[in-house]
C-alpha cells in the first residue's frame, strides 16, 4: 500500500496556505454551516484552524459549544488509565519510558497485580478502563495484554476496557477482539514524516508506515472501534490536526467507519525526557481552538481529554467539545496501590480524586456518565456511526448517563457529590424528550435504588 495516499503532506500544506487566505465572511459562513452539526470538509477545517481574530475565535468557540450540546447534551464520560508496564524497547525522545532512560524504576505487573490495581480503581467508582503499556516484545507481548483483559473482566466490576498499545499484526488484533477489547487506541504522535523520524530514532516505533496502518489491521481483525490522535507540541498543530482529519476521512471513505474517538494529548514534562523544550508549543488558546475544530468537523466523534491538562483548562474544554475525560489517573504501573514518581511516564497536572472531579463537573452543569452500553449492545463501528450521525444515540445516552451516575452516587458518592448529583439527575430527566424512554428511565432508576445494578439501553 502506498501510505502517501493516506496522508498527503503536499495537500496539507496547500490547505494551510489556502485556509490563511479565507476572508472573515467566508469563515463566518463556515461557522454557520458547522452549527448544523453535519461536519465540515478538510478545506473548511483548515480555514477555521487559521483563525486568529479574537472576535471570530469567539464565534468558533460558541459554535463548538452549541454542537457539543446538540449531539452530546451535557454528558461527559469518565474513565481512568491502568498502566500495566513501563518497560519499553523504543526510544521516543519525549517519553519517560524510553529505553535510554536508565533512571526509571522499571516494572511489569503480573496478571494478579493488574487485577489488584483494577480493584482499587473499581473502589473509586470507575467502570471504564484504558489499559496502557510500553512496547517490549518479551514483557508486554499480546499474551500480557489479553490475559490482563480476561482477568479484569472476570474478577472485577470493570465493564469496558480500551487499550492503548503498540501496533501489531492482524493475528494479534484478533486475540484482542476475542477477549473483548472496547476501543483500540493508537496515536500517530505526529503525521509529519521528517519530525516523526527525528522523534523515534530507534526501536520498532521508527516505522511510520507500520504505525499509520495499524487501525486498518485492527479493522481487518474485526475491531471496528478505534481511536486516534497526535501528541500536540511535536510539530505544527495545524498540520497535525489536518492530518488527523485526513486520516479519519480516509478511514470513513474506505471502511465507512471514522474514529470512535480522537484524543488530544499535549506534550508534558517527562522523567529524563530527551526534549528539554517543547518543539512547537501549543498555547492554551490554540489548544481550545483545536478541540473546537475537531468538534465542528467531526461532530459524532468522541474527544478525549486526559489528566495531562490543568484543572482550569479541563473545566473550560468540557464546554468546547470534550466528551470523555480521565479522572484520578496514575501513569506508573502499580500507581493506584503505591506512589512512585520515578516510575511515571509523564507528569499529570490534575491530581484531584474522582469524587472531587465529579463535583466540579456537576457544578458546571455537566452530567458525568459511567456508561459502557454501546459496546456491550454491539453498537460499535458502522452501526454506532449511523446512529451517532443521526444524533439518535443522544436519546439513549442521556438515559444511560442518568442510570450509571445514579449507581455511582449510591455506591461511591460522598455526601456533597450525592447532593449535587441528585439535583443534576432531576434536571437531566426533564431533558428526555421521548415520553416512553422517560417512563422506562424512571422505572429503572427506582430499580437501581432498590439494589439492581447495570441497567442500560
Ligand atoms: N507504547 C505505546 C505507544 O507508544 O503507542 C502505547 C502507550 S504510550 C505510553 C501512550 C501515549 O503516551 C503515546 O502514544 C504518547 O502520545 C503519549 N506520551 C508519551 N510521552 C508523553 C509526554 N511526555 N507527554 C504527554 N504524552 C506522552
Ligand atoms: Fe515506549 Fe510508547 Fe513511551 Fe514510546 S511512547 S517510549 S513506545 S511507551
Amino acid at each position: 500500500m502506498n501510505t502517501h495516499e493516506i496522508i498527503n503532506e503536499g495537500k496539507i500544506h496547500q490547505l494551510i496556505k489556502e485556509g490563511s487566505t479565507s476572508t472573515k465572511e467566508e469563515v463566518l459562513a463556515i461557522i454557520e454551516k458547522a452549527k448544523e452539526g453535519h461536519g465540515l470538509n478538510l478545506k473548511e477545517a483548515a480555514s477555521l484552524l487559521m483563525v486568529e481574530d479574537p472576535e471570530i475565535l469567539n464565534s468558533l468557540m460558541e459554535a463548538a459549544q452549541f454542537v457539543k450540546e446538540k449531539i452530546y447534551g451535557k454528558r461527559v464520560v469518565i474513565f481512568t488509565p491502568l498502566y500495566t508496564s513501563n518497560e519499553c524497547t523504543n526510544n521516543c525522545l519525549y517519553c519517560g519510558f524510553r529505553v535510554a532512560n536508565k533512571h526509571l524504576h522499571r516494572k511489569t505487573l503480573t496478571t494478579k497485580e493488574i487485577v489488584d490495581e483494577a480493584k482499587v480503581i473499581v473502589e473509586q467508582g470507575h467502570k471504564r478502563l484504558l489499559l496502557v503499556c510500553g512496547e517490549d516484545p518479551k514483557k508486554t507481548s499480546i499474551n500480557h495484554i489479553t490475559e490482563a483483559l480476561e482477568a479484569i473482566y472476570k474478577e472485577t466490576d470493570i465493564r469496558r476496557i480500551n487499550v492503548n498499545a503498540a501496533p501489531m499484526e492482524v493475528e494479534d488484533f484478533k486475540k484482542l477482539k476475542e477477549v473483548g477489547i472496547g476501543t483500540y487506541q493508537i496515536f500517530q504522535e505526529t503525521y509529519h514524516r521528517e519530525t516523526y523520524g527525528k522523534m523515534h530514532p530507534s526501536g520498532s516505533k521508527k516505522d511510520y508506515d507500520y504505525r499509520l496502518t495499524a487501525i486498518e489491521r485492527a479493522m481487518e481483525a474485526g475491531i471496528d472501534d478505534f481511536g486516534i490522535g497526535v501528541l500536540l507540541g511535536l510539530y505544527d498543530y495545524r498540520f497535525d490536526v489536518l492530518a488527523t482529519l485526513m486520516h479519519s476521512q480516509y478511514m470513513d471513505d474506505k471502511y465507512h467507519v471514522g474514529p470512535h474517538t480522537i484524543s488530544v494529548p499535549r506534550l508534558r514534562p517527562a522523567n529524563d525526557s530527551a526534549i528539554k523544550e517543547v518543539p512547537y508549543e501549543v498555547k492554551d488558546e490554540d489548544f481550545k481552538k483545536v478541540v473546537a475544530v475537531y468538534r465542528l468537523t467531526l461532530p459524532y466523534t468522541g474527544i478525549i481529554l486526559s489528566t495531562r491538562e490543568s484543572v482550569e483548562l479541563r473545566d473550560a474544554l468540557l464546554s468546547l467539545g470534550v466528551s470523555q475525560m480521565s479522572a484520578g489517573s496514575k501513569t506508573n504501573p502499580g500507581g493506584y496501590g503505591e506512589e512512585d514518581k520515578e516510575a511515571t511516564q509523564f507528569e499529570t497536572s490534575d491530581e484531584r480524586k474522582l469524587d472531587e472531579i465529579l463535583q466540579v463537573i456537576c457544578q458546571q452543569g455537566y452530567l458525568p456518565s459511567f456508561c459502557t452500553a454501546c459496546y456491550r449492545a454491539n453498537r460499535t463501528g458502522e452501526a454506532f456511526m449511523n446512529l451517532a450521525k443521526e444524533a439518535e444515540i443522544h436519546e439513549f445516552c442521556q438515559s444511560n448517563a442518568i442510570l450509571t451516575f445514579k449507581e455511582h452516587l449510591l455506591d461511591y458518592g460522598s455526601d456533597t457529590t450525592n447532593e449535587q448529583g441528585n439535583v443534576l439527575i432531576e434536571k437531566a430527566l426533564k431533558e428526555i424528550e421521548n415520553d416512553r424512554l422517560y417512563e422506562i428511565t424512571l422505572q429503572r432508576l427506582k430499580e437501581i435504588e432498590e439494589g439492581k445494578r447495570d441497567l442500560f439501553f
